[in-house]
Formats: C-alpha cells, sequence, structure tokens
C-alpha cells in the first residue's frame, strides 16, 4: 500500500500546522476547471468537491422535505378552528337538552302536587282553611305555567341551536374536503423530493466508492465537525472556509496538488481552483 492515514502524518487533524497528507493515487480521474498539470492528489479532491455538492444538494432536500409537516399543519387550521366551533355548538346544545328535561321533571312534579292539592279539597272543613288551600292551589298553578312557558323558551333555543349546529356540521365537512385537497397538492408539490434523494445518494455512493477511502473518512470527519462544508478553495491565499490568511509556503503547496493541505486555523481539507 502506498498510501498513508492522514492522521498518521500530522498527528491531530488540529496539529495547527496545516496538515500535509499523501493524498490517494487511485488512478486518472476528471477534475473540472483542472489544469494541465493536475495531480492525482488534485483529481481526488475535485472527486471530493463533487461529493460535497451532493451532500449539500442532499441535506437541502431533506430541510425542504422536513417543511411538508408543518405546512399541512398549517393548512389543517381552518379545519381545526370550524372543528372547535362545531363541538362548542354541540356542547351548548346538549346543556339545553339537559335543561329541557330538567324543567320537564319540574313541571311533572308541579302537575302532581296541584293534583294532590285538589283532591285534598273535600277534606276541609274551615273557611279559613279553604282560602288558604285556594291560594296554595294557585300558587302552583302560578309555578306550573311559569314552567312551562320556560319550556317553551328553552324549545326555541333548541330549535335554532340544532340548525346552528347543522350549519357548522356543513362546515367541518366542506373543510375536511378542502384540507384533503390542499393536503394532496402538497404532497404532490413535494412528491419529487424523495426520487431526488434517492437518486442523488446512489450518484453519492458511487462517487464516495471511487475515492481514497482515508481521504472519504477524513472529508466524513471534517463534515460533521464543521457542520457541512469540508473542502474549500484556497483563494488568493485565503482559506475560503473560515476567511483566514494562509502561510504562503503552505498556499504554494496547496496549489501544487501534490499533497492533502488543511487550513492551520479551521483544519478543512483546501483546493486550489485556478478558475474560481
Ligand atoms: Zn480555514
Amino acid at each position: 500500500m502506498s498510501q498513508t492515514d492522514p492522521r498518521e502524518s500530522t498527528g491531530t487533524p488540529h496539529s495547527g500546522e496545516g496538515g500535509v497528507h499523501s493524498g490517494g493515487n487511485r488512478g486518472a480521474f476528471f477534475l473540472s476547471g483542472g489544469t494541465e498539470t493536475t495531480t492525482p492528489v488534485a483529481e481526488g479532491l475535485g472527486l471530493l468537491v463533487s461529493l460535497q455538492e451532493i451532500d449539500r444538494e442532499v441535506l437541502a432536500l431533506r430541510v425542504l422535505k422536513d417543511e411538508l409537516p408543518a405546512k399541512i399543519a398549517a393548512v389543517r387550521d381552518r379545519l381545526d378552528q370550524a372543528e372547535a366551533e362545531q363541538a362548542a355548538a354541540r356542547g351548548a346544545l346538549d346543556q339545553m337538552g339537559r335543561d329541557h328535561r330538567d324543567r320537564e321533571a319540574k313541571l311533572e312534579e308541579t302537575k302532581a302536587h296541584i293534583g294532590r292539592l285538589k283532591n285534598r279539597t273535600g277534606e276541609i272543613k274551615t273557611n279559613t282553611a279553604y282560602f288558604a288551600h285556594l291560594k296554595e292551589i294557585e300558587s302552583a298553578e302560578k309555578q306550573r305555567t311559569a314552567v312551562e312557558d320556560e319550556i317553551l323558551g328553552l324549545m326555541e333555543k333548541i330549535e335554532g341551536a340544532e340548525k346552528e349546529l347543522s350549519a357548522h356540521d356543513a362546515k367541518v365537512t366542506e373543510e375536511i374536503a378542502g384540507f384533503e385537497g390542499r393536503r394532496r397538492e402538497l404532497e404532490v408539490e413535494y412528491a419529487h423530493v424523495d426520487g431526488e434523494v434517492e437518486e442523488k445518494t446512489k450518484a453519492r455512493e458511487k462517487l464516495a466508492g471511487s475515492l481514497d477511502p482515508v481521504l472519504l473518512s477524513r472529508y466524513e470527519i471534517i463534515r460533521v465537525q464543521m457542520r457541512g462544508t469540508a473542502v474549500v478553495p484556497a483563494r488568493n491565499a485565503t482559506c475560503a472556509g473560515c476567511r483566514m490568511r494562509l502561510p504562503p509556503q503552505l498556499f504554494n503547496q496547496v496549489r501544487e496538488g501534490r499533497s492533502i493541505i488543511d487550513c492551520p486555523h479551521c483544519h478543512r481539507i483546501l483546493y486550489w481552483n485556478p478558475s474560481a
């Protein structure tokens, strides 16, 4: 094996010296924007840049896909509101039903009371007791009338509340249809994402398979540490990742493309793209 583990050649990746590693030589690869002096290391770096581009695209697609549940929830809002109003209307109607049954029971009780009073009329002996008895019946009759009025009022309210509930039911049905339609539209809009992720993942696997495994694993480690960008161009003797100046000798080594060079500041892998 002619390849050297980059970690062995520079100690830790964070040596602060600008690590110089021997790159993998895996044959001739095409480097976009390459020069006539392209080296195998530069070719490997070119593949790594392509890999990074695919990784960025996949990440962007995943971020896009993650938005879908929130978008569906947002279009559900109107349906949720209609359902809440429907539940409130049903609750109010149920309460009126309970009040109605309660008043009906009260009416039966009052009627029975009047009946009992009237049955006792024949047993009354004195005028004074008789007048008191009539007053009691009169009072019970008044109560019965009051309860009957209450029942009539409640029945009217119930009729109105039933109409209101029907309107809420219709509104919910309409919102369900609207929501389903909007959800299907969104799902169609996002349907391409899974396919694209799958396609790009396959392309990535192919590309990763053609890369020097040591370089690939180095890339993966830095990608995690640097949250995405592991390979950056060196422009005007500056690291495009952290914007820090590179020592002239190190910059020259990047341009030569004979070894894998880390930025001494952020430890990203540097490459030279003359057309950038
Ligand atoms: Zn840097």
